[in-house]
């Protein structure tokens, strides 16, 4: 497929769900506005960081995806979330996990960035640092959702993992040719309490550096983690000089799946190019060109 200059892509999680179609122009809405609000910012000359932020808050506020609002439950019935954002330009990280009264995740991971000198915070840490800052907490029934109650109960019923769906990530190329990249989740339905995934995991689930790529995965986060995903194909692109294609192609659907997992990623580097495979059943994304052309594809064919 031929396309222009991607400047900036999200994605809703993979995994073996597909859109119902009753809900798929409300998925097709959501993504388009947090398309939007991302492409705004660049369009301003804000930074690729500050894009990433805004597009995933609206993620964030929908009940639709895994992350914020409509985060999936723990084992013990109760919500942690977990989100990531990272610079290309200096490789600064900021990470925050098993947060469960911070209603915009993506907003505090930035602000660790910029206000704090570490990279990764957890739990009361992170949440007491949120006030800190002059975030509002939330009450854990904030991100109550009928649709993953459900999914709790029948992963409990069913005794094994579900195949949930809808972590959120955005990566960005601004106008000063910076990368960044940032995911947020509630994780996966049923894990337990103090898990922590891919998504928070600089390297992971998230992954930045101008010379390479910027990278948001979303997937079985063991498996990410173990392969060192994000950080792996930025490597094959920094140091081996592969396509972003290739490169995202190899870990994605030939490395993890070996390792027993599934998902997929987006990835973008300094000159637009963009690739965005999967090897679970389904991965939603969607992206916008310079010239402000916007393509999302809630059934993506497997390449394999
Ligand atoms: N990667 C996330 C996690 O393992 C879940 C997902 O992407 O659906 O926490």
């Amino acid at each position: 497929m031929k396309k222009g200059k991607v400047v900036f892509a999200i994605h809703g999680g993979a995994g073996s769900f597909n859109v119902p179609p009753e809900k798929e122009q409300e998925y097709r809405d959501t993504m388009r506005m947090a398309i939007r609000a991302g492409k705004e910012r660049l369009d301003k000359n804000d930074s690729a960081a500050v894009a990433v932020e805004a597009a995933i808050r609206i993620l964030e506020d929908s009940v639709l995806f895994n992350a914020g609002k409509g985060a999936v439950f723990t084992n013990d019935a109760t919500h942690e979330l977990d989100a990531s954002i990272m610079y290309g330009e200096n490789l600064q990280a900021g990470s925050v996990t098993g947060v469960k009264h911070i209603k915009n995740p993506i907003t505090l991971a930035h602000k660790v960035i910029k206000n704090s000198p570490h990279v990764m915070l957890a739990g009361e840490g992170a949440e007491k640092f949120g006030i800190e800052q002059g975030m509002e907490p939330v009450t854990q029934d904030y991100f109550y959702s009928n649709r993953r109650w459900q999914s709790l109960m029948e992963s409990k019923n069913r005794l094994d993992e579900t195949d949930e769906f809808g972590t959120v990530g955005a990566i960005a190329l601004d106008k000063n040719e910076n990368l960044a990249a940032g995911t947020s989740t509630g994780g996966l339905t049923n894990k337990a309490v103090g898990r922590i995934g891919d998504s928070p995991t600089i390297g992971a689930g998230t992954y930045a550096n101008n010379e390479g790529v910027a990278v948001s995965a979303t997937g079985k986060g063991e498996v990410f983690m173990r392969g060192t995903a994000a950080s792996d194909i930025n490597a094959l692109v920094q140091y081996q000089n592969w396509s972003i294609e290739n490169a995202a192609t190899e870990v994605v659907e030939r490395k993890l799946p070996v390792l027993g997992g599934t998902g997929g990623v987006i990835a973008l580097n300094r000159q637009g190019h963009f690739a965005a495979p999967h090897s679970s059943q389904n991965l939603l994304y969607g992206y916008v060109t310079e010239e402000d052309e916007i393509v999302i594809d809630l059934f993506p064919e497997k390449v394999t």
